[in-house]
């Protein structure tokens, strides 16, 4: 069965922190077609009925398309290791977190160490970082050596100005 390699972007919210105290080594990540499939298949049904245009989501929407069909056409090849063009990645970057954070690929290989990692060496967690009153919560994968190789977001904190008097 064909997989997909895919490296996660940085999450913006990351900037607000110093490299040293939250820094990431984006591991290429193997995802698997069929998760794929499923994961950008039920996002487009999902949506079905809405009014994506005013909702900002149709050019995602066709992009989510267009990659689904490609997908197909690989799940039909049986190749193993297949690039996905660069017109799909941005289709990919939309579920591939959720995949990655809920184990659902076929392996990771870690810039940091150079090795090749399975899910089930990879430990997931839940994680929160604060920097000057900004604390990010949500869930990090960690490699078999300590790396931190993807991390999402899940909510962003801003503390109340204090003395600010409204
Ligand atoms: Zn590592």
């Amino acid at each position: 069965m064909s997989v997909i390699p895919h490296r996660s972007p940085d999450d913006p919210a990351f900037v607000v922190f110093d490299r040293t105290l939250f820094r990431v080594d984006h591991a290429l990540f193997f995802l698997r077609v069929e998760p794929l499939r499923r994961a950008i298949g039920t996002l487009v049904e999902g949506r079905k009925g809405w009014n994506l245009e005013a909702a900002g989501l149709l050019s995602e929407d066709n992009r989510l398309r267009a990659c689904l069909a490609w997908l197909e056409e690989v799940a039909g090849i049986g190749e193993d290791v297949v690039e996905p063009p660069f017109e799909h990645e941005p289709a990919i970057d939309v579920v591939a977190a959720g995949l990655i954070t809920s184990g659902e690929f076929q392996r990771a290989a870690c810039p940091a160490c150079e090795s090749l990692y399975s899910p089930d060496q990879i430990v997931r967690e839940p994680w929160q970082e604060t920097e000057e009153g900004v604390t990010i919560t949500g869930h990090r994968s960690v490699c078999g050596r300590g790396h931190i190789i993807h991390a999402t977001t899940d909510l962003v904190d801003v503390a109340d100005l204090e003395g600010f008097e409204g």
